[in-house]
């Protein structure tokens, strides 16, 4: 049996693609051969990512679609697959909740979170299934974080909704047909404007500078440093080729050795 990566006649849907690790995430699967079609709220840095998969070479196409609007978001998805067909690929990814603790965050914060992280990827995957179901080839990664292992303090509600999303992934790793799988990918620090945001966010409440901060972090990965997003982009881009064929419900931190969990 080879070793394959080649995804050349797959159609995959990446989420959150107009920035950091969905962008990349895109960048790398369409190197490896695949159709990409982006999904974000933002048109025209959509637009611009397209147009740099279409340099290489990639037929690219983007979606405008947010994410929280989950009527509007199945109709936009419904025009992909009538327009471009099946899709074989689905990256989960949005953005982070806000930070701050748990105790402060409202219903409404958790309501909100839940919808955007696990609804929506409920529904896409309700959607997309029956394609890959047919095609025999599936595969879904949810970019999730490490706080599934080891909660993040001050990330309340966060560290709530990774949470489940891990037990949504890993139950339909269980019901998925043969041939169809779905994975988690845990990020460690990685350089994206919600690091940089979050930065800040400590920056202004401890008074470190964002260098301190920055620091702090560092000095607990073993590799010394934060992620570059294209280190992400690689790993997803693997679970999503035929040569993880056998990976399965698993949640996979791509941290640099930050978590001291098994
Ligand atoms: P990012 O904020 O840089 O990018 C998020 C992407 O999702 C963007 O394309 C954004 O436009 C899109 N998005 C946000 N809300 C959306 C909505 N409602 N509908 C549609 N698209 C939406 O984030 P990132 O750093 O690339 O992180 C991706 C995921 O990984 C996030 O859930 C984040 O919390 C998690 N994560 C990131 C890190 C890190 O260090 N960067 C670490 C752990 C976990």
């Amino acid at each position: 049996m080879s070793v394959s990566l080649d995804l050349t006649g797959r159609h995959a849907l990446v989420c959150g693609a107009s920035r950091g690790i969905g962008h990349a995430a895109a960048l790398a699967i369409g190197s490896l051969g695949a159709r990409v079609t982006l999904l974000a709220r933002s048109p025209n840095l959509l637009e611009e990512t397209a147009a740099a998969l279409s340099s290489d070479g990639v037929d690219a196409d983007f979606v405008v679609a947010d994410l929280d609007a989950r009527d509007d978001l199945m109709g936009r998805v419904d025009a992909v697959l009538e327009e471009r067909g099946p899709i074989h690929i689905l990256v989960n990814n949005t953005g982070g909740p806000p930070s701050g603790r748990l105790l402060d965050a409202s219903t409404d914060d958790l309501v909100v979170a839940f919808g955007r992280h696990v609804l929506a990827a409920h529904l896409l995957v309700q959607r997309v299934l029956p394609g890959m179901a047919e095609a025999g080839y599936g595969r879904i990664v949810n970019i999730v974080s490490i706080s599934v292992r080891e909660p993040i303090p001050n990330l309340g509600v966060s560290n709530t909704i990774r949470a489940a999303m891990a037990g949504w992934a890993k139950t339909l790793s269980r019901e998925l047909p043969p041939g169809v799988t779905i994975n988690n990918v845990l990020p460690g620090y990685t350089a994206t404007s919600r690091l940089d945001e979050l930065k800040h966010a400590i920056s202004e409440r401890t008074g470190q500078t964002a260098a301190e901060v920055e620091a702090g972090w560092t000095a607990h990965v073993p590799e010394g440093r934060i992620a570059d997003p294209a280190e992400l982009g690689a790993v997803i881009a693997f679970l999503v080729s035929p040569a993880a064929s056998f990976v399965r419900g698993v949640s996979l931190p791509v941290d640099g050795g930050r978590l001291f969990c098994i």
